[in-house]
Protein backbone atom coordinates (compact mmCIF):
# COMPACT_ATOMS: atom_id res chain seq x y z
CA UNK A 1 0.00 0.00 0.00
CA UNK A 2 2.59 2.47 0.77
CA UNK A 3 5.00 1.31 -1.98
CA UNK A 4 1.64 2.18 -4.21
CA UNK A 5 0.96 5.55 -2.72
CA UNK A 6 5.07 6.43 -2.70
CA UNK A 7 4.77 5.46 -6.70
CA UNK A 8 1.99 7.24 -7.24
CA UNK A 9 3.21 10.23 -5.70
CA UNK A 10 6.51 10.41 -7.48
CA UNK A 11 4.93 9.12 -10.70
CA UNK A 12 7.72 6.43 -10.71
CA UNK A 13 7.40 3.01 -12.88
CA UNK A 14 7.56 -0.48 -10.72
CA UNK A 15 11.48 -0.57 -11.46
CA UNK A 16 12.03 3.25 -10.21
CA UNK A 17 10.63 2.27 -7.12
CA UNK A 18 13.31 -0.93 -6.78
CA UNK A 19 15.87 1.93 -7.75
CA UNK A 20 14.86 3.79 -5.44
CA UNK A 21 14.73 1.23 -2.47
CA UNK A 22 18.16 0.69 -4.03
CA UNK A 23 19.76 4.29 -3.62
CA UNK A 24 17.96 4.65 -0.15
CA UNK A 25 19.87 1.61 1.13
CA UNK A 26 23.34 2.52 -0.61
CA UNK A 27 22.95 6.24 1.04
CA UNK A 28 22.46 4.64 4.69
CA UNK A 29 25.38 2.33 4.19
CA UNK A 30 27.57 4.89 3.20
CA UNK A 31 26.39 7.44 5.89
CA UNK A 32 27.31 4.45 8.22
CA UNK A 33 30.30 3.93 7.11
CA UNK A 34 31.41 7.56 7.28
CA UNK A 35 30.05 7.11 10.81
CA UNK A 36 32.95 4.65 11.23
CA UNK A 37 35.34 6.56 10.16
CA UNK A 38 34.31 9.09 12.66
CA UNK A 39 34.76 6.10 15.55
CA UNK A 40 38.27 5.52 13.94
CA UNK A 41 38.73 9.54 14.15
CA UNK A 42 37.78 9.66 18.16
CA UNK A 43 39.58 6.30 18.67
CA UNK A 44 42.79 8.33 17.32
CA UNK A 45 42.05 10.99 18.78
CA UNK A 46 41.42 9.26 22.32
CA UNK A 47 44.75 7.07 21.66
CA UNK A 48 47.13 10.64 20.88
CA UNK A 49 44.68 12.17 24.46
CA UNK A 50 46.89 9.83 26.14
CA UNK A 51 50.14 9.87 24.44
CA UNK A 52 49.92 13.77 25.58
CA UNK A 53 49.05 13.24 29.09
CA UNK A 54 50.63 10.35 30.04
CA UNK A 55 53.66 10.54 27.39
CA UNK A 56 52.71 6.56 26.48
CA UNK A 57 53.38 6.04 22.72
CA UNK A 58 50.13 5.39 20.67
CA UNK A 59 48.85 2.12 21.34
CA UNK A 60 47.40 -0.01 18.70
CA UNK A 61 48.56 2.43 15.98
CA UNK A 62 49.14 -0.89 13.26
CA UNK A 63 45.73 -1.38 13.92
CA UNK A 64 44.49 2.80 13.49
CA UNK A 65 46.14 2.86 10.53
CA UNK A 66 44.80 -0.57 9.26
CA UNK A 67 41.12 0.72 9.64
CA UNK A 68 41.54 3.69 8.37
CA UNK A 69 43.17 2.10 5.18
CA UNK A 70 39.68 -0.40 5.30
CA UNK A 71 37.53 3.26 6.00
CA UNK A 72 39.17 4.98 2.79
CA UNK A 73 38.27 1.47 0.85
CA UNK A 74 34.91 0.95 1.65
CA UNK A 75 34.02 4.75 1.02
CA UNK A 76 35.32 5.05 -1.55
CA UNK A 77 33.30 1.40 -2.66
CA UNK A 78 30.08 2.79 -1.07
CA UNK A 79 29.87 6.06 -2.52
CA UNK A 80 30.38 4.35 -6.12
CA UNK A 81 27.41 2.11 -5.55
CA UNK A 82 25.18 4.64 -4.20
CA UNK A 83 26.08 7.06 -6.83
CA UNK A 84 25.24 4.39 -9.35
CA UNK A 85 21.88 3.98 -7.49
CA UNK A 86 20.73 7.67 -7.55
CA UNK A 87 21.80 9.05 -10.37
CA UNK A 88 23.23 5.83 -12.84
CA UNK A 89 19.81 4.24 -13.03
CA UNK A 90 17.67 7.29 -13.23
CA UNK A 91 18.61 7.69 -17.09
CA UNK A 92 16.74 3.71 -17.57
CA UNK A 93 13.56 5.38 -15.23
CA UNK A 94 13.91 8.68 -17.42
CA UNK A 95 13.66 6.92 -20.20
CA UNK A 96 10.92 4.25 -19.32
CA UNK A 97 8.70 7.29 -18.27
CA UNK A 98 8.91 8.82 -21.34
CA UNK A 99 8.28 5.94 -23.59
CA UNK A 100 5.17 4.77 -20.89
CA UNK A 101 3.78 8.10 -21.17
CA UNK A 102 3.76 7.95 -24.83
CA UNK A 103 2.45 4.49 -25.41
CA UNK A 104 -0.66 5.97 -23.03
CA UNK A 105 -0.58 8.53 -25.36
CA UNK A 106 -1.26 6.54 -27.89
CA UNK A 107 -3.69 4.60 -26.66
CA UNK A 108 -6.23 7.36 -25.22
CA UNK A 109 -9.15 8.36 -26.84
CA UNK A 110 -7.86 11.01 -29.31
CA UNK A 111 -11.10 13.01 -28.43
CA UNK A 112 -8.44 13.68 -25.01
CA UNK A 113 -6.09 15.70 -27.54
CA UNK A 114 -8.46 18.68 -27.82
CA UNK A 115 -8.48 18.57 -24.18
CA UNK A 116 -4.61 18.92 -23.61
CA UNK A 117 -3.28 20.59 -26.26
CA UNK A 118 0.38 20.26 -27.57
CA UNK A 119 2.29 22.35 -25.56
CA UNK A 120 0.82 20.92 -22.41
CA UNK A 121 1.37 17.30 -23.38
CA UNK A 122 5.07 18.53 -24.98
CA UNK A 123 5.72 20.45 -21.36
CA UNK A 124 4.93 16.73 -19.54
CA UNK A 125 6.67 14.70 -21.64
CA UNK A 126 9.70 16.73 -21.20
CA UNK A 127 9.51 19.63 -18.83
CA UNK A 128 7.33 17.18 -15.97
CA UNK A 129 9.91 14.00 -16.68
CA UNK A 130 12.62 16.53 -16.63
CA UNK A 131 11.68 18.22 -13.34
CA UNK A 132 10.93 14.46 -11.74
CA UNK A 133 14.12 13.28 -12.86
CA UNK A 134 16.10 15.76 -10.59
CA UNK A 135 13.78 14.17 -7.71
CA UNK A 136 14.44 10.79 -8.08
CA UNK A 137 17.91 11.10 -8.90
CA UNK A 138 19.39 13.54 -6.05
CA UNK A 139 16.38 13.75 -4.19
CA UNK A 140 14.23 10.36 -3.06
CA UNK A 141 17.38 8.23 -2.60
CA UNK A 142 19.07 10.04 -0.46
CA UNK A 143 16.34 11.97 1.62
CA UNK A 144 14.81 8.43 2.73
CA UNK A 145 18.36 7.21 2.82
CA UNK A 146 18.99 10.12 5.56
CA UNK A 147 15.59 9.15 7.22
CA UNK A 148 17.31 5.73 7.87
CA UNK A 149 20.89 6.39 8.86
CA UNK A 150 19.32 8.95 11.32
CA UNK A 151 17.69 7.09 12.68
CA UNK A 152 19.77 4.49 13.65
CA UNK A 153 22.45 6.57 14.25
CA UNK A 154 19.67 8.60 17.25
CA UNK A 155 19.25 4.99 18.86
CA UNK A 156 22.88 4.76 18.86
CA UNK A 157 23.57 8.18 20.05
CA UNK A 158 20.75 7.47 22.81
CA UNK A 159 22.24 4.11 24.02
CA UNK A 160 25.26 6.33 24.67
CA UNK A 161 24.19 9.50 26.46
CA UNK A 162 20.42 10.66 25.94
CA UNK A 163 21.04 14.10 27.31
CA UNK A 164 23.42 15.14 24.94
CA UNK A 165 21.42 12.69 22.11
CA UNK A 166 18.28 14.68 22.65
CA UNK A 167 20.66 18.27 22.62
CA UNK A 168 21.91 17.08 19.44
CA UNK A 169 18.89 16.29 17.84
CA UNK A 170 16.05 18.01 18.36
CA UNK A 171 16.04 20.35 15.86
CA UNK A 172 15.73 17.49 13.10
CA UNK A 173 11.90 17.22 14.04
CA UNK A 174 11.65 20.45 14.22
CA UNK A 175 12.98 21.43 10.99
CA UNK A 176 10.80 19.11 9.31
CA UNK A 177 7.69 19.78 10.65
CA UNK A 178 8.45 23.83 9.58
CA UNK A 179 8.78 22.50 6.31
CA UNK A 180 5.79 19.96 6.07
CA UNK A 181 3.78 22.51 7.86
CA UNK A 182 4.19 25.08 4.86
CA UNK A 183 4.52 22.06 2.06
CA UNK A 184 0.71 23.22 0.80
CA UNK A 185 2.27 26.82 0.17
CA UNK A 186 4.77 25.86 -1.69
CA UNK A 187 2.69 23.52 -4.04
CA UNK A 188 0.15 26.42 -4.51
CA UNK A 189 2.96 28.66 -5.68
CA UNK A 190 5.07 26.26 -7.75
CA UNK A 191 1.22 25.47 -9.51
CA UNK A 192 0.78 29.47 -9.81
CA UNK A 193 4.17 29.38 -11.70
CA UNK A 194 3.54 26.17 -13.92
CA UNK A 195 0.37 28.06 -15.31
CA UNK A 196 2.31 30.85 -15.88
CA UNK A 197 4.83 28.89 -17.91
CA UNK A 198 2.27 27.22 -19.75
CA UNK A 199 0.40 30.29 -20.93
CA UNK A 200 3.71 31.98 -22.09
CA UNK A 201 4.55 28.67 -24.06
CA UNK A 202 0.56 28.64 -25.46
CA UNK A 203 1.52 32.40 -26.75
CA UNK A 204 4.88 31.80 -28.56
CA UNK A 205 2.98 28.88 -29.88
CA UNK A 206 -0.14 31.00 -30.92
CA UNK A 207 1.84 34.13 -32.51
CA UNK A 208 4.12 31.56 -34.15
CA UNK A 209 1.01 29.59 -35.54
CA UNK A 210 -1.18 32.69 -36.35
CA UNK A 211 2.07 34.87 -37.67
CA UNK A 212 0.08 35.79 -40.38
CA UNK A 213 -3.05 36.56 -39.15
CA UNK A 214 -1.39 38.64 -36.90
CA UNK A 215 0.38 40.51 -39.11
CA UNK A 216 -2.60 41.02 -41.53
CA UNK A 217 -4.63 43.00 -39.61
CA UNK A 218 -1.19 44.63 -37.84
CA UNK A 219 -1.71 43.15 -34.37
CA UNK A 220 1.86 42.87 -33.94
CA UNK A 221 2.30 45.13 -31.32
CA UNK A 222 -0.47 44.34 -29.34
CA UNK A 223 0.48 41.16 -29.57
CA UNK A 224 4.02 41.26 -28.22
CA UNK A 225 2.70 43.42 -25.42
CA UNK A 226 0.33 40.76 -24.37
CA UNK A 227 3.38 37.89 -24.75
CA UNK A 228 5.87 40.13 -22.84
CA UNK A 229 3.28 40.73 -20.10
CA UNK A 230 2.57 37.14 -20.02
CA UNK A 231 6.33 36.52 -19.66
CA UNK A 232 6.72 39.08 -16.96
CA UNK A 233 4.32 37.71 -14.75
CA UNK A 234 6.06 34.35 -15.04
CA UNK A 235 9.02 35.89 -14.49
CA UNK A 236 7.09 37.93 -10.94
CA UNK A 237 5.29 34.67 -9.90
CA UNK A 238 8.92 32.21 -10.03
CA UNK A 239 10.28 34.51 -7.93
CA UNK A 240 7.66 34.76 -5.52
CA UNK A 241 7.34 31.00 -5.46
CA UNK A 242 11.56 30.88 -4.96
CA UNK A 243 11.75 33.28 -2.23
CA UNK A 244 8.75 31.84 -0.66
CA UNK A 245 9.92 27.99 -0.32
CA UNK A 246 13.76 29.69 0.13
CA UNK A 247 12.46 31.53 3.89
CA UNK A 248 10.79 28.23 4.52
CA UNK A 249 14.04 26.06 3.47
CA UNK A 250 16.24 28.31 5.35
CA UNK A 251 15.02 28.72 8.33
CA UNK A 252 14.81 24.83 8.75
CA UNK A 253 18.35 24.46 7.99
CA UNK A 254 19.46 27.76 10.44
CA UNK A 255 17.26 25.59 13.39
CA UNK A 256 18.85 22.07 12.45
CA UNK A 257 22.43 23.88 13.00
CA UNK A 258 21.19 24.94 17.04
CA UNK A 259 21.24 21.80 17.94
CA UNK A 260 25.07 22.10 18.13
CA UNK A 261 24.56 25.24 19.98
CA UNK A 262 22.44 23.08 22.43
CA UNK A 263 25.06 20.40 22.21
CA UNK A 264 28.00 22.36 23.03
CA UNK A 265 25.65 24.13 26.29
CA UNK A 266 24.38 20.99 27.24
CA UNK A 267 27.82 19.11 27.10
CA UNK A 268 29.43 22.15 29.04
CA UNK A 269 27.30 21.95 31.84
CA UNK A 270 27.50 17.98 32.31
CA UNK A 271 31.27 18.17 31.83
CA UNK A 272 31.50 20.84 34.62
CA UNK A 273 29.38 18.73 37.07
CA UNK A 274 31.23 15.86 36.25
CA UNK A 275 29.09 13.52 34.71
CA UNK A 276 30.87 13.26 31.68
CA UNK A 277 34.17 13.39 29.96
CA UNK A 278 35.43 16.14 27.57
CA UNK A 279 35.93 13.03 24.55
CA UNK A 280 31.92 12.17 24.63
CA UNK A 281 31.66 15.50 23.95
CA UNK A 282 33.61 15.72 20.93
CA UNK A 283 32.48 12.38 19.92
CA UNK A 284 28.90 13.91 19.65
CA UNK A 285 29.98 17.06 17.91
CA UNK A 286 31.65 14.92 15.26
CA UNK A 287 29.34 13.15 14.56
CA UNK A 288 26.63 15.89 14.51
CA UNK A 289 28.07 17.22 11.41
CA UNK A 290 27.55 13.81 9.67
CA UNK A 291 23.80 13.59 11.29
CA UNK A 292 23.45 17.25 9.59
CA UNK A 293 25.29 16.58 6.26
CA UNK A 294 22.82 14.20 4.50
CA UNK A 295 19.74 16.10 5.95
CA UNK A 296 21.25 19.42 4.50
CA UNK A 297 21.70 18.38 0.99
CA UNK A 298 18.26 16.94 1.26
CA UNK A 299 16.52 20.08 2.95
CA UNK A 300 17.77 22.08 -0.01
CA UNK A 301 16.14 19.85 -2.03
CA UNK A 302 12.85 19.17 -0.17
CA UNK A 303 11.38 22.23 -2.22
CA UNK A 304 12.25 20.59 -5.66
CA UNK A 305 10.13 17.61 -4.26
CA UNK A 306 7.00 19.90 -2.67
CA UNK A 307 6.84 21.42 -6.07
CA UNK A 308 7.84 18.25 -8.59
CA UNK A 309 3.95 16.79 -7.18
CA UNK A 310 2.48 19.19 -9.40
CA UNK A 311 4.70 17.61 -12.35
CA UNK A 312 3.74 14.29 -10.98
CA UNK A 313 0.13 14.95 -10.28
CA UNK A 314 0.06 16.11 -14.41
CA UNK A 315 1.93 12.66 -15.38
CA UNK A 316 -0.80 10.97 -13.15
CA UNK A 317 -3.38 12.78 -15.04
CA UNK A 318 -2.00 11.15 -18.18
CA UNK A 319 -1.91 7.69 -16.60
CA UNK A 320 -5.14 8.01 -15.00
CA UNK A 321 -7.31 9.01 -18.33
CA UNK A 322 -8.80 5.69 -19.64
CA UNK A 323 -7.50 4.48 -22.42
CA UNK A 324 -9.48 3.34 -25.66
CA UNK A 325 -8.52 -0.18 -26.59
CA UNK A 326 -10.44 -3.22 -28.06
CA UNK A 327 -10.17 -6.36 -30.57
CA UNK A 328 -7.81 -5.56 -33.00
CA UNK A 329 -10.26 -7.17 -35.83
CA UNK A 330 -13.51 -5.56 -36.38
CA UNK A 331 -16.36 -7.58 -38.19
CA UNK A 332 -19.24 -6.15 -38.19
CA UNK A 333 -22.58 -7.47 -39.78
CA UNK A 334 -23.40 -4.89 -42.32
CA UNK A 335 -22.70 -0.81 -41.10
CA UNK A 336 -25.68 0.46 -39.79
CA UNK A 337 -24.77 2.65 -36.50
CA UNK A 338 -26.92 2.09 -33.38
CA UNK A 339 -26.89 4.60 -30.96
CA UNK A 340 -28.39 3.00 -27.88
CA UNK A 341 -29.22 5.14 -24.54
CA UNK A 342 -26.61 7.28 -24.84
CA UNK A 343 -25.68 9.46 -22.67
CA UNK A 344 -21.68 11.39 -22.34
CA UNK A 345 -20.26 14.19 -20.83
CA UNK A 346 -17.07 15.76 -21.55
CA UNK A 347 -15.28 16.27 -17.31
CA UNK A 348 -18.58 16.07 -15.86
CA UNK A 349 -20.66 18.41 -18.01
CA UNK A 350 -23.26 16.14 -19.28
CA UNK A 351 -23.93 16.80 -22.51
CA UNK A 352 -25.62 14.17 -24.20
CA UNK A 353 -28.67 12.14 -22.46
CA UNK A 354 -30.44 8.80 -23.60
CA UNK A 355 -29.57 9.51 -27.25
CA UNK A 356 -31.12 6.70 -29.48
CA UNK A 357 -30.93 6.53 -33.19
CA UNK A 358 -30.12 4.59 -35.75
CA UNK A 359 -28.12 5.47 -39.19
CA UNK A 360 -28.53 3.21 -41.65
CA UNK A 361 -26.48 1.66 -44.01
CA UNK A 362 -26.94 3.63 -47.52
CA UNK A 363 -28.85 6.15 -45.83
CA UNK A 364 -28.06 9.42 -45.29
CA UNK A 365 -28.67 10.40 -41.37
CA UNK A 366 -28.38 14.54 -40.74
CA UNK A 367 -28.04 15.67 -37.06
CA UNK A 368 -29.81 18.60 -36.93
CA UNK A 369 -29.92 21.07 -33.74
CA UNK A 370 -29.23 24.67 -32.40
CA UNK A 371 -25.65 25.15 -31.94
CA UNK A 372 -24.36 23.38 -28.85
CA UNK A 373 -27.07 20.63 -28.95
CA UNK A 374 -24.59 17.89 -28.95
CA UNK A 375 -24.34 17.05 -32.74
CA UNK A 376 -20.38 16.98 -33.17
CA UNK A 377 -20.17 15.25 -29.54
CA UNK A 378 -22.57 12.55 -31.69
CA UNK A 379 -20.25 11.89 -34.50
CA UNK A 380 -17.23 11.92 -32.23
CA UNK A 381 -18.45 9.20 -30.42
CA UNK A 382 -19.77 7.53 -33.67
CA UNK A 383 -15.87 7.29 -34.72
CA UNK A 384 -14.72 6.26 -30.84
CA UNK A 385 -13.02 9.83 -30.53
CA UNK A 386 -14.18 9.47 -26.86
CA UNK A 387 -15.99 6.55 -25.35
CA UNK A 388 -19.57 6.83 -24.53
CA UNK A 389 -20.42 7.12 -20.61
CA UNK A 390 -23.61 5.69 -20.72
CA UNK A 391 -25.65 3.32 -23.53
CA UNK A 392 -23.83 1.82 -25.95
CA UNK A 393 -23.25 2.53 -30.01
CA UNK A 394 -23.30 -0.61 -32.18
CA UNK A 395 -21.78 -0.93 -35.90
CA UNK A 396 -23.20 -3.66 -37.75
CA UNK A 397 -23.99 -5.53 -34.15
CA UNK A 398 -20.62 -4.99 -32.75
CA UNK A 399 -20.27 -2.13 -29.53
CA UNK A 400 -17.55 -0.04 -31.01
CA UNK A 401 -16.41 0.04 -27.04
CA UNK A 402 -14.28 -3.52 -27.50
CA UNK A 403 -12.80 -2.95 -31.10
CA UNK A 404 -9.75 -0.84 -30.99
CA UNK A 405 -9.67 2.42 -32.78
CA UNK A 406 -7.39 2.07 -35.07
CA UNK A 407 -9.28 -0.95 -36.55
CA UNK A 408 -12.61 0.84 -36.20
CA UNK A 409 -10.94 3.79 -38.41
CA UNK A 410 -10.38 1.92 -40.82
CA UNK A 411 -13.89 1.61 -42.01
CA UNK A 412 -14.54 5.12 -41.35
CA UNK A 413 -13.95 8.32 -43.68
CA UNK A 414 -14.12 11.76 -41.63
CA UNK A 415 -14.59 14.72 -43.28
CA UNK A 416 -14.54 17.25 -40.95
CA UNK A 417 -14.12 21.05 -40.28
CA UNK A 418 -10.45 20.69 -39.02
CA UNK A 419 -8.47 19.01 -41.96
CA UNK A 420 -4.92 17.92 -41.17
CA UNK A 421 -2.31 18.15 -43.31
CA UNK A 422 1.09 17.60 -43.60
CA UNK A 423 4.07 18.90 -44.81
CA UNK A 424 4.70 16.42 -47.45
CA UNK A 425 3.60 16.79 -51.03
CA UNK A 426 -0.14 16.51 -52.32
CA UNK A 427 0.02 13.15 -53.64
CA UNK A 428 1.12 12.15 -50.01
CA UNK A 429 -0.93 14.08 -48.23
CA UNK A 430 -4.11 12.59 -50.19
CA UNK A 431 -2.18 9.15 -50.27
CA UNK A 432 -2.85 9.01 -46.30
CA UNK A 433 -6.37 7.87 -47.34
CA UNK A 434 -5.16 4.95 -48.19
CA UNK A 435 -2.04 3.39 -47.52
CA UNK A 436 -0.36 2.01 -50.27
CA UNK A 437 -2.46 3.16 -52.77
CA UNK A 438 -0.82 3.85 -55.99
CA UNK A 439 -0.54 7.50 -58.03
CA UNK A 440 -3.19 6.44 -60.11
CA UNK A 441 -5.37 5.87 -57.92
CA UNK A 442 -5.03 9.09 -55.68
CA UNK A 443 -4.86 11.08 -59.13
CA UNK A 444 -8.49 9.50 -60.27
CA UNK A 445 -9.26 10.20 -56.23
CA UNK A 446 -8.21 13.60 -56.25
CA UNK A 447 -9.61 14.59 -59.82
CA UNK A 448 -12.84 13.36 -58.56
CA UNK A 449 -12.78 15.37 -55.83
CA UNK A 450 -12.09 18.88 -57.90
CA UNK A 451 -8.60 19.07 -56.83
CA UNK A 452 -7.01 18.69 -60.02
CA UNK A 453 -7.48 22.14 -61.60
CA UNK A 454 -5.81 23.75 -58.56
CA UNK A 455 -3.39 21.13 -58.37
CA UNK A 456 -2.27 21.84 -62.14
CA UNK A 457 -1.74 25.53 -61.03
CA UNK A 458 1.10 24.36 -58.34
CA UNK A 459 4.67 24.77 -59.18
CA UNK A 460 5.28 20.96 -59.47
CA UNK A 461 2.28 20.11 -60.02
CA UNK A 462 1.13 16.70 -57.13
CA UNK A 463 4.94 17.35 -56.05
CA UNK A 464 4.29 20.37 -54.61
CA UNK A 465 4.93 20.46 -51.17
CA UNK A 466 2.26 21.99 -49.08
CA UNK A 467 3.90 23.55 -46.37
CA UNK A 468 3.24 22.80 -42.43
CA UNK A 469 -0.19 22.13 -42.17
CA UNK A 470 -1.03 23.11 -45.96
CA UNK A 471 0.01 26.58 -45.67
CA UNK A 472 0.17 27.24 -49.15
CA UNK A 473 -3.79 26.30 -49.59
CA UNK A 474 -6.54 27.99 -49.40
CA UNK A 475 -9.42 27.05 -46.63
CA UNK A 476 -11.22 25.24 -50.15
CA UNK A 477 -8.65 23.48 -51.31
CA UNK A 478 -7.62 22.04 -48.10
CA UNK A 479 -11.08 20.56 -47.93
CA UNK A 480 -11.17 19.48 -50.99
CA UNK A 481 -7.57 17.58 -50.32
CA UNK A 482 -10.28 16.27 -47.58
CA UNK A 483 -12.78 15.11 -49.88
CA UNK A 484 -10.03 13.25 -52.17
CA UNK A 485 -8.55 11.78 -48.94
CA UNK A 486 -12.36 9.95 -48.33
CA UNK A 487 -12.92 8.94 -52.04
CA UNK A 488 -9.78 7.51 -51.98
CA UNK A 489 -9.82 5.34 -48.75
CA UNK A 490 -13.57 4.38 -49.72
CA UNK A 491 -15.15 3.62 -46.30
CA UNK A 492 -18.27 1.82 -45.63
CA UNK A 493 -18.86 4.76 -43.04
CA UNK A 494 -18.45 8.61 -43.67
CA UNK A 495 -19.21 11.01 -41.07
CA UNK A 496 -19.12 14.52 -42.96
CA UNK A 497 -19.28 17.84 -41.10
CA UNK A 498 -21.60 19.74 -44.00
CA UNK A 499 -20.06 23.15 -42.99
CA UNK A 500 -16.52 21.80 -44.62
CA UNK A 501 -18.21 20.68 -47.61
CA UNK A 502 -20.65 23.78 -47.90
CA UNK A 503 -17.61 26.55 -47.07
CA UNK A 504 -16.29 26.47 -50.92
CA UNK A 505 -18.81 28.46 -52.67
CA UNK A 506 -17.64 28.87 -56.21
CA UNK A 507 -17.00 25.25 -56.38
CA UNK A 508 -19.86 24.24 -54.51
CA UNK A 509 -21.65 22.32 -57.42
CA UNK A 510 -18.55 20.48 -58.11
CA UNK A 511 -17.91 19.96 -54.81
CA UNK A 512 -21.62 18.38 -54.02
CA UNK A 513 -20.92 16.02 -57.78
CA UNK A 514 -17.59 15.17 -55.26
CA UNK A 515 -20.16 14.40 -52.16
CA UNK A 516 -22.51 12.15 -54.04
CA UNK A 517 -20.20 10.08 -55.36
CA UNK A 518 -18.41 9.85 -51.82
CA UNK A 519 -21.48 8.96 -49.89
CA UNK A 520 -23.53 6.52 -52.56
CA UNK A 521 -24.01 3.66 -51.00
CA UNK A 522 -22.73 4.57 -47.51
CA UNK A 523 -23.97 4.84 -43.95
CA UNK A 524 -23.47 8.65 -43.76
CA UNK A 525 -23.96 10.70 -40.75
CA UNK A 526 -23.98 14.62 -41.53
CA UNK A 527 -24.04 17.19 -39.27
CA UNK A 528 -26.19 19.64 -41.24
CA UNK A 529 -26.40 23.28 -40.68
CA UNK A 530 -28.60 24.05 -43.82
CA UNK A 531 -31.88 23.06 -44.23
CA UNK A 532 -31.40 22.49 -47.42
CA UNK A 533 -29.65 19.67 -47.48
CA UNK A 534 -30.96 18.42 -44.55
CA UNK A 535 -34.42 17.97 -46.83
CA UNK A 536 -32.40 15.43 -49.23
CA UNK A 537 -31.93 13.28 -46.01
CA UNK A 538 -33.26 10.04 -45.37
CA UNK A 539 -33.72 10.39 -41.66
CA UNK A 540 -33.24 13.08 -39.49
CA UNK A 541 -32.43 12.98 -35.82
CA UNK A 542 -33.20 17.00 -34.10
CA UNK A 543 -30.95 17.15 -31.24
CA UNK A 544 -32.22 19.61 -28.40
CA UNK A 545 -29.93 19.94 -25.12
CA UNK A 546 -28.08 16.73 -25.59
CA UNK A 547 -31.77 15.15 -26.30
CA UNK A 548 -33.53 13.49 -29.04
CA UNK A 549 -36.41 16.22 -29.68
CA UNK A 550 -37.61 14.35 -32.77
CA UNK A 551 -37.06 12.14 -35.42
CA UNK A 552 -37.96 10.82 -38.68
CA UNK A 553 -38.01 11.72 -42.42
CA UNK A 554 -38.15 15.19 -43.58
CA UNK A 555 -41.56 15.09 -44.41
CA UNK A 556 -42.92 13.25 -41.18
CA UNK A 557 -41.00 16.27 -39.10
CA UNK A 558 -42.82 18.84 -40.98
CA UNK A 559 -46.31 17.16 -40.21
CA UNK A 560 -45.40 17.13 -36.83
CA UNK A 561 -44.65 20.78 -36.81
CA UNK A 562 -41.56 20.55 -34.06
CA UNK A 563 -38.45 21.98 -33.38
CA UNK A 564 -37.73 20.78 -37.26
CA UNK A 565 -40.20 23.22 -38.69
CA UNK A 566 -39.02 25.92 -36.45
CA UNK A 567 -35.69 25.57 -37.80
CA UNK A 568 -37.02 24.90 -41.79
CA UNK A 569 -39.36 28.45 -41.43
CA UNK A 570 -36.59 30.34 -39.56
CA UNK A 571 -33.92 29.72 -41.87
CA UNK A 572 -35.96 29.92 -44.81
CA UNK A 573 -36.96 33.34 -43.22
CA UNK A 574 -33.85 34.61 -42.87
CA UNK A 575 -32.88 34.03 -46.47
CA UNK A 576 -36.03 36.43 -47.65
CA UNK A 577 -34.47 39.00 -45.19
CA UNK A 578 -31.15 38.81 -46.70
CA UNK A 579 -32.19 38.69 -50.29
CA UNK A 580 -34.51 41.79 -49.31
P1 LIG B 1 -22.95 21.13 -31.71
O1 LIG B 1 -22.09 20.32 -32.64
O2 LIG B 1 -24.38 20.76 -31.78
O3 LIG B 1 -22.75 22.59 -31.84
P2 LIG B 1 -21.24 20.05 -29.66
O4 LIG B 1 -21.41 18.57 -29.72
O5 LIG B 1 -20.05 20.65 -30.32
O6 LIG B 1 -22.56 20.74 -30.23
O7 LIG B 1 -21.25 20.54 -28.15
C1 LIG B 1 -22.20 20.10 -27.19
C2 LIG B 1 -21.79 20.66 -25.84
O8 LIG B 1 -20.56 20.10 -25.44
C3 LIG B 1 -21.59 22.17 -25.87
O9 LIG B 1 -22.15 22.67 -24.68
C4 LIG B 1 -20.10 22.35 -25.88
O10 LIG B 1 -19.75 23.49 -25.15
C5 LIG B 1 -19.61 21.10 -25.17
N1 LIG B 1 -18.30 20.64 -25.70
C6 LIG B 1 -18.02 20.34 -26.99
N2 LIG B 1 -16.76 19.90 -27.12
C7 LIG B 1 -16.20 19.91 -25.89
C8 LIG B 1 -14.91 19.57 -25.35
N3 LIG B 1 -13.92 19.10 -26.11
N4 LIG B 1 -14.72 19.73 -24.01
C9 LIG B 1 -15.71 20.18 -23.22
N5 LIG B 1 -16.94 20.52 -23.65
C10 LIG B 1 -17.20 20.40 -24.97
Amino acid sequence: MFSKNFQRKYALTDQGVKNVKKGAFWTVIVNLVVMGGMSILYLLMYGLMGTFTDDQPLPNAALLLGLVVVFLILSFVTHLQQYYATYGLVYNEVRSTRLSLAERLRKLPLGYFGKRDLADLTETIMGDVNRMEHVWSHVLGYLYGAYLSTAIIAVCLLVYDWRLAIACLWGVPVAFGLLFGTRRISARTSERTKKAAIRVSDGIQEALENVREIRATNQEERYLAGLNQKIDDHEKVTIQGELGTGIFVNAASVIMRLGVATTILVGAGLILSGQIDFMLLFLFLLVITRVYAPFDQSLALIAEMFVSQVSADRMNEIYDTPTAEGAEVFQPKGYDIEFDHVGFAYDKKKVLDGVSFTAREGEVTALVGPSGSGKSTCARLAARLWDVTEGSIKVGGVDISTVDPEALLTDYSMVFQDVVLFDDTVMENIRLGKRGATDDEVRAAAEAANCGEFICRLPQGYDTPIGENGAKLSGGERQRISIARALLKNAPIVLLDEATASLDVENETKVQGALSRLLAGKTVLVIAHRMRTVAGADHIVVLENGRVAEQGTPAELMECGGLYRRMVELQSESARWQLG
